[in-house]
């Protein structure tokens, strides 16, 4: 890219989604950081990410037993609040944005599309983020079950 604008802030998302996977190249990561410097909004988008990743992480880190998870999960309800609450999420979402929450690509996500709690409207996907957060909350009661009785059969 020879001449590329600054990112807005719209952009900037996508950017910080793709950041803790080490996505970005030399030139998205100074503009990100470039933007961030002036940015009090996307620095928060930012935390939340860092936050979401850092919970993931501990999450796939074995061995897990029964009572690493419970505090594991009691972590992530913690810090599932204010992401749930961020205003920069409207209600309504669209499969990139719910992409870009389960960070996952689009094509995963389609892969995925019959398990989720997604509506048709004008001909496009769409998903509530409360009932995205209810599935997530599913899931994860799911796999909590799952390690407790992995770790009693031990
Ligand atoms: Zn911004």
């Amino acid at each position: 890219m020879s001449h590329t604008h600054p990112p807005t802030c719209a952009q900037m998302d996508a950017l910080l989604s793709r950041l803790d996977l080490g996505e970005l190249d030399a030139e998205e990561q100074r503009q990100v950081e470039a933007h961030l410097g002036g940015c009090p909004s996307c620095r928060e988008t930012r935390a939340q990410y860092a936050r979401l990743s850092e919970a993931t992480a501990a999450l796939l880190t074995p061995p897990l037993g029964a009572e690493r998870a419970d505090a594991i999960f009691a972590r992530i309800a913690q810090r599932r609040q204010p992401l749930a609450e961020a205003e920069a999420l409207p209600e309504i979402l669209t499969m990139d944005e719910v992409a870009t929450l389960l960070r996952v690509s689009l094509d995963e996500l389609e892969a995925e599309l019959e398990h989720l709690p997604v509506f048709e409207f004008a001909g496009q996907l769409r998903m509530r983020r409360s009932q995205l957060f209810r599935w997530i909350e599913a899931r994860e009661k799911r796999a909590h079950l799952r390690l407790m009785a992995a770790d009693a059969g031990r």
